[in-house]
């Protein structure tokens, strides 16, 4: 069984056909999605959490359509909004069950959006909360080509604020080097590879990833983007998550199952789950 660590199900993208993607998903062997909670911004954080409230409600849930959890942020570049209204809500999305993780959060310099004062401060505050509410975190790090400041300047907070709480998180659609992987397992976090790991320009990342430990990795599809080869440029969807298992498999030098339970203990190790609860 494989996890997709990272997906974007609340994506008006799969207004249509939501279920039967889910379907296609549990299919191709997916039994379980981190659905990511940070809609088109604060005033949507909850839709992801009432999607997955909705399909583990079904009988099918574990038997036919993934196990779905949701995790609940403000996206980097969406961190002006940041208000006491928003960190409340968010503390209260935080506080249910299904709700395993904080996130996507990090630093975006790549985009001009929020200024990047705003998004350091802005991550310092989304991390209080989930501290509080001992949820792991999802980051997502993008410099500008050529710099690595946001790498930088996110271990700098995330050193402040981060190991003394124990939680860890997963460092989402990794994309940086071989020290930003090292420090981010110094610091007890995941790497998740996405289906950008297939891209014919990938090679430095291919060759990041091949250095990872087994026990550090998690696999992920950032759906509806970076479909993996061969659907480049489609829509994504969780069904693929396969593709860059695969793909990862070759690069570490061991079968696909071996990624997929190896990326399955990582999750379940992260977000305490045993491996005895529900039904996949
Ligand atoms: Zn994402």
């Amino acid at each position: 069984m494989l996890i997709d660590s990272h997906a974007h199900l609340d994506s008006p993208r799969y207004a249509d056909d939501r279920e039967a993607m889910l379907r296609r998903a549990w299919q191709a062997g997916v039994g379980a999605v981190l659905a990511i909670g940070i809609g088109e911004g604060p005033a949507d954080m909850h839709r992801t959490l009432d999607i997955c409230r909705q399909f583990n409600a079904r009988p099918e849930c574990g038997a036919g359509i993934p196990k779905l959890y949701a995790s609940a942020g403000v996206y980097p570049h969406n961190t002006a909004e940041i208000d006491d209204a928003v960190l409340a809500r968010l503390d209260q999305l935080l506080s249910e069950p299904e709700t395993i993780a904080c996130g996507e959060i990090g630093l975006d310099y790549y985009h001009e959006g929020a200024p990047h004062e705003t998004q350091r401060e802005g991550l310092a505050r989304l991390l209080e909360v989930a501290a509080e509410r001992k949820r792991p975190i999802l980051i997502h790090c993008r410099p500008k080509d050529g710099t690595a400041d946001a790498w930088d300047e996110l271990f700098d907070i995330l050193d402040a604020h981060w190991p003394q709480t124990g939680l860890g998180g997963i460092m989402h659609c990794f994309g940086g080097g071989w020290e930003q992987a090292r420090r981010s397992l110094d610091l007890g976090f995941l790497i998740s590879f996405a289906g950008n790991l297939t891209y014919p320009k990938a090679q430095p990342l291919r060759e990041v990833a091949a250095r990872v430990p087994l026990d550090g990795v998690l696999v992920e599809t950032d759906a509806p983007w970076l479909a993996p080869a061969p659907h480049r440029g489609k829509r994504n969807e969780p069904g693929y998550v396969s593709l860059t298992a695969q793909a990862l498999a070759g690069l570490l030098g061991v079968e696909a199952g071996e990624i997929a339970s190896a990326t399955t203990k990582n999750f379940r190790r992260l977000f305490h789950i045993q491996a005895d609860v529900g039904n996949w």
